[in-house]
């Protein structure tokens, strides 16, 4: 039987290596080990287990509230869990004090010293821990380098942008050496712009020093951009661990589906077995004419789909598709809402019960397109491949999931 999601994809190296992705307990640098930790009657993480590769850029993915930053302070000391292990480098350092674990913090507010220079809030730390000088100039000045603050050396915080005050914090927690630096969503503080652009500098700088990190945020756009891989956690606990792809293209549960990019869902039962190719089914939706989905979670005739589709997955056109694959799955639509965004367009349609969400990227938008209308009525469809079946579906974790994409959501289910 084919398998839909062979290729593990990481962020540095674009190549098909077919080594699962998913954490082992073997090769592991840092470990979480069944660990819980509840502030009064909150359950703040909730048994989570999962590995960390030795230079991974590891990050950890959730809307606030969902455990994330408690998982950090208590790898860097700061909290004790209620129960289970950290395990780094095959030590166990669950009782460690925090000066005495291997790990640094960059936070979001920066926490530099304001009345020394940026050369000295990065000597700061070496300086107290009484190094030789010129270990700490060589070490200094090859950390201004790398973060390109060579020429604000001599600048207090005061003196510089956020992101400049961003490098130095970083430059300050690397210079201990740490095995694994945690970065507690460090632009959060930062205009869009700046964190794109900081986005670049800190790939490159994780790419230099090849330390393992470990990183906290609730923004999906530096966690895919950034990320070997990505844990997303969701009420104290991990719903699914991939590289960023993986976690795209294969959501497990409508909760990741539609944290991690816009998604419809759409719930149906399975009709039968597809005569022509046994990997795929025939899908009844209410409200829908029966379609075609591949099978790869192997259900039979009765049993019940929650499935994905992209809004990206589908086509949108005036005109009929012409392909024979595009015909199985293809359905007459009203358009009720349509945004150009320059690079595509963004459709909400409906078929009775459904609206869905369509984006159509440009090609020659003025020469050749003529995109449907407000009020058309068109063709979608999408491939049979490109449904996703979910393994887990709650309905009202998923639209607390989403963002402001309600509007993608079909309005009632089977
Ligand atoms: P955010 O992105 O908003 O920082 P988060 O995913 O990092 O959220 P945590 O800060 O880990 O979430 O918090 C998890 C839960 O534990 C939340 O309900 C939070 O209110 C609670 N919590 C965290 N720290 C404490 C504390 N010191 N005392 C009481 N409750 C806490």
């Amino acid at each position: 039987m084919r398998v839909r999601f062979q290729i593990s994809i990481s962020k540095s190296h674009l190549t098909s290596t077919r080594v699962p992705l998913h954490s082992s307990a073997m090769g592991d640098f840092l470990e979480f080990q069944d660990i819980s930790k509840h502030f009064g009657s909150t359950r703040a993480v909730d048994h989570v287990s999962f590995g960390v590769k030795k230079g991974e850029f590891f990050s950890l993915l959730g809307p606030s509230g969902c455990g994330k930053t408690t998982l950090l302070r208590l790898l860097a000391g700061f909290e004790q869990p209620d129960s289970g292990r950290l395990i780094l480098d095959g030590e166990d350092i669950t009782a460690l004090p925090p000066h005495k674990r291997p790990v640094n913090t960059v936070f979001q507010n920066y926490a530099l010293f304001p009345h020394l220079t940026v050369r000295e809030n990065i000597a700061f730390g070496p300086r107290v821990a009484k190094w030789p000088r010129s270990k700490i100039d060589d070490a200094v000045a090859g950390l201004l380098k790398l973060t390109q603050m060579e020429e604000k050396a001599d600048r207090k915080p005061h003196q510089i942008s956020g992101g400049q005050k961003q490098r130095v914090a970083i430059a300050r927690a690397l210079i201990n050496k740490p095995r694994v630096l945690l970065l507690d969503e460090p632009l959060a503080a930062l205009d869009l712009k700046l964190r794109q652009h900081m986005l670049l500098e800190l790939d490159l700088i994780h790419d230099e020093v090849g330390i393992t990190f470990l990183y906290v945020t609730h923004d999906q756009t530096e966690a895919m951009s950034l990320s070997d891989r990505i844990a997303v956690m969701n009420n104290g606990h991990v719903e699914q661990i991939g590289a960023p792809a993986e976690i795209y293209e294969t959501p497990v549960s409508g909760f990741v589906a539609a944290f991690i990019g816009d998604t419809n869902f759409l719930d149906g039962r399975v009709l039968r077995i597809d005569e022509e190719d046994p990997n795929y089914c025939l899908i009844e939706v209410a409200g829908l004419p029966e379609f075609v989905c591949y099978n790869d979670k192997q259900k039979k005739p009765g049993d019940l789909v929650h499935l994905s589709i992209r809004p990206e997955k589908f086509h949108i056109s005036n005109e009929a598709p012409k392909s024979r694959s595009g015909s199985k799955n293809a359905f007459r639509a009203k358009v009720e809402d349509v945004i150009y965004m320059g690079t595509l367009t963004k459709y909400w349609i409906r078929i009775q019960n459904h609206r869905l969400a369509i984006s159509q990227p440009h090609g020659r938008f003025l020469l050749d397109e003529k995109p449907p209308r407000w009020g058309d009525e068109v063709w979608i469809w999408f491939h049979a491949d490109d449904g996703y079946m979910l393994d887990r579906f709650n309905p009202s974790e998923a639209d607390q999931a989403a963002e402001v994409e309600t509007a993608g959501r079909p309005e009632s289910r089977v």
